[in-house]
């Protein structure tokens, strides 16, 4: 029960952190994060976005809750760490702007995760999922709706194998590497290491900033060195793991 009253407070916490979108140093981060794994599409009135949401994202949001210890976060983790987790919507707009929401067993149906290799994954259904990760996703659900009304309310939670059949990762936000959602004939394609948690580099040449996720110099052409790129920043979360353990006793 005591397990259960701290999982409900800390994802509400985590949520409202999400929805306040003050412009500290931290959600700067967040922001970059999330418009680096939302994608949308908006072709002949189709309107569908495809949001990948990477345990960083989890991490940061949560990290930005003064009042979140390290062992809950990591708790969170532990529960989505499993899945590839994408949020879907999908929907039509009508010729005077109202929009006709795709059910979710439409969009269960026709999404796949294709994974570097191209091999086509299907959501989990109901019951390949764990019940604490169940819950999690049914008490985000009321927040979304809230923030977004009813385009909230018309966004599923997809989940799909972590893993592809050789062990490794099918989307793992630091490593380089692809994966795309398709829906239908509509393809959203991710392409890794995600920018928004690498460091940027600075070339040794023309000493011009450049992304962490860059092999060459835009502005000079100079390949740019390995070493002082792919540098992963050190999210909040790590922060605290790091200086985590006065937190961690008072849990
Ligand atoms: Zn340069």
């Amino acid at each position: 029960m005591k397990r259960r009253l701290a999982t409900v407070s800390f994802v509400v916490a985590m949520l409202i952190i999400v929805a306040a979108r003050t412009a500290n140093a931290e959600n700067i981060d967040l922001q970059a994060l999330t418009q680096e794994t939302q994608k949308m599409s908006q072709k002949n009135g189709d309107m569908t976005m495809a949001w990948w949401i990477p345990e960083e994202f989890w991490a940061a949001s949560l990290a930005q809750n003064p009042q979140m210890t390290t062992s809950q976060i990591e708790e969170f983790l532990k529960v989505i760490r499993p899945y590839t987790i994408v949020v879907v919507v999908d929907g039509t707009m009508g010729a005077f702007g109202g929009i006709t929401y795709k059910s979710e067993d439409f969009i269960r149906a026709n999404t796949r995760l294709l994974d570097s290799q191209g091999k086509s994954y299907v959501p989990k259904n109901e019951a390949e999922v764990d019940v604490n990760t169940k819950n999690m996703l049914q008490m985000l659900k009321p927040v979304f709706v809230n923030m977004l009304g009813a385009m909230g309310q018309n966004m599923h939670f997809l989940l799909f194998s972590g893993k592809a059949d050789n062990g490794k990762q099918i989307a793992n936000a630091k490593d380089k590497g692809q994966f795309r959602i398709k829906l239908g004939e509509k393809e959203f394609k991710w392409r890794l290491p995600l920018d928004a948690i690498l460091a940027a580099q600075n070339c040794s040449n023309c000493k011009q900033e450049c992304k962490g996720s860059w092999s060459f110099c835009p502005w000079c052409g100079k390949k740019l060195s390995k070493e002082t790129g792919r540098e992963t920043i050190i999210l909040p979360v790590k922060r605290a793991l790091i200086s985590g353990s006065e937190e961690g006793a008072r849990s």
